[in-house]
């Protein structure tokens, strides 16, 4: 098992899980629930984590989440057909699912 990708927001670590999923890399989540006992404010070490099951997939999978990282750095956008502001690494909206335009 190896690190993978770490952010304190819980829906971008989900994000990124999804898309290594879709490319069939097996992966969990660590730390899901710990924010909330810790209360507001959140320490890095209560961080939502994802990890990779197969070592193997590791360089695969750095690669598709330094793009997501990439991506996450663009603008926020806002959906067509809710209006709803996504942040700029999801694909489509996440309230929702219009792809983004
Ligand atoms: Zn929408």
């Amino acid at each position: 098992m190896k690190l993978i990708y770490s952010n304190e927001n819980k829906l971008l670590v989900h994000n990124v899980k999804n898309i290594l999923e879709a490319e069939g890399i097996d992966v969990f989540i660590k730390n899901e629930f710990a924010q909330g006992a810790m209360g507001e404010v959140a320490v890095f070490d209560t961080w939502p984590e994802l990890w990779i099951n197969d070592e193997s997939d590791f360089e695969r999978a750095s690669v598709i989440v330094e793009g997501v990282n990439r991506k996450a750095n663009a603008a926020d956008w806002v959906c067509n057909n809710c209006q709803e502001v996504n942040d700029a690494s999801f694909e489509v909206c996440w309230k929702c699912q219009e792809a983004e335009s």
